[in-house]
């Protein structure tokens, strides 16, 4: 492992075993699942034993409410695009802090139907406003995420998914941070995960749909996944993941090291803030602001040294306006300029995250140094 690599909410290594079942699944089953004759019969039962070994790692009782997908970007767009196109009266109800694949078919499709619940200081659901929001409005879909991957803030996914029921409301929960790295209990009615985020490879995912969901047609084309979702399925990358799920672990001391670190860094770095310490967080996340020193100052100072981090999530890093997340927390800009985030991997150990302090101590005096 890359012992600098601290950027594992963007995306992680693939996991050897993973890759293992991946080079597998592509030398034997390269047969289309869908064909007709019995080299395709074999690709078509190996694709389903995968989604039955998903099914029974995550304690669903029928597997069929699996449906494999090209990622979370792709099941985040298509099911808000599908629910959109299907109710076109229907209201939406999404959190502030969503993944802009979330957030931007939402406002696409819905427009002025759209209602956004705000969050507090940890970037947690304010559940006073969603109970508001759901007697008010009276969204038909309510979008929230079960961890954020800026700030790893986990929402109190129970408690949101019991107000929605009451209000007759679907729940759409993208879970993409929060697979791999914590203990999951599948409760909304539809879940999305993305095999890139842990130790799978990339462009492959799946979605868990309750019964409530009745109809969904994520891409129209051919009958693959019961007509929900054509498209060829890629078995290499569904075995890959199915058996990168099965490796995952998440050490306790991750948490504890993390927390550590944090503990350390404003320490040594006085005026340095960790953010959302108080919220229960993914083990492995970490926000910090700076006292001095542009985010991207940071993260080019840091990279000279080996170091990978990031200043929120890697899909925005390209656009101009900065953490949509840490505005809804309400940060000034200026804070949010400064700010940095830290994601671990499970390998990490203690001296890997001291190496860290050790590099942003010489990037801050180098950063003073500047300013003076
Ligand atoms: N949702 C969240 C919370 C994410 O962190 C990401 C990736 O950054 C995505 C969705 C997009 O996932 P994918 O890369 O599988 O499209």
């Amino acid at each position: 492992m890359d012992s600098q690599y601290f950027d594992h909410n963007a995306t992680t290594p693939l996991h050897p075993a993973a890759r293992e079942a991946w080079l597998e699944a592509a030398d034997r089953h390269w047969h289309n699942p869908s064909s007709l004759y019995p080299a395709a019969g074999t690709a078509k039962i190996a694709l389903e034993d995968a989604r039955i070994a998903l099914a029974d790692q995550l304690d669903i009782e029928d597997e069929t409410s699996i449906i494999f997908t090209g990622g979370a970007t792709e099941a985040n767009n298509a099911c808000i695009a599908n629910y959109a196109r299907r109710n076109p009266e229907a209201r939406c109800a999404v959190s502030a802090v969503e993944h802009p694949s979330v957030m931007a078919p939402a406002r696409r499709h819905f427009g002025r139907r759209l209602v956004e619940i705000p969050v507090d200081e940890d970037a947690l659901l304010d559940l006073d406003a969603l109970e508001d929001i759901l007697a008010r409005d009276a969204p038909e879909l309510v979008a929230v995420m079960a961890a954020n991957n800026e700030t790893g803030s986990i929402q109190p996914i129970s408690a949101i998914a019991e107000a929605c029921q009451g209000h007759g409301a679907l729940l759409h929960c993208d879970a993409s941070q929060w697979f791999g790295k914590s203990d999951i209990s599948i409760i909304a009615d539809i879940t999305v995960a993305s095999a890139h985020k842990f130790g799978g490879p990339k462009g492959v995912g799946f979605i868990k749909v309750s019964d409530e969901i009745d109809q969904l047609e994520l891409l129209s084309g051919g009958p693959q996944e019961e007509r929900r979702r054509a498209g060829t399925e890629d078995l290499a990358g569904i075995a890959a993941m199915c058996v990168a799920l099965e490796n995952c672990s998440f050490p306790t001391q991750q948490a504890a090291m993390r927390d550590a670190f944090e503990h350390a860094l404003t320490e040594r770095i006085p005026g340095t803030r960790a953010l959302c310490c108080d919220a229960e967080r993914l083990p492995n996340t970490s926000m910090v602001v700076m006292p001095a020193g542009k985010n991207l100052k940071w993260l080019t100072r840091l990279g000279r040294k080996g170091f990978s981090i990031s200043t929120g999530s890697a899909c925005s890093s390209g656009a101009e306006s900065g953490s949509h997340v840490l505005a809804a927390m309400n940060l000034t800009a200026e804070a949010i300029d400064r700010a940095l985030r830290i994601s671990s991997g499970s390998d990490h150990r203690a001296q890997d995250w001291q190496a860290l302090i050790e590099a942003m101590a010489e990037v801050c005096a180098g950063i003073a140094e500047q300013g003076r």
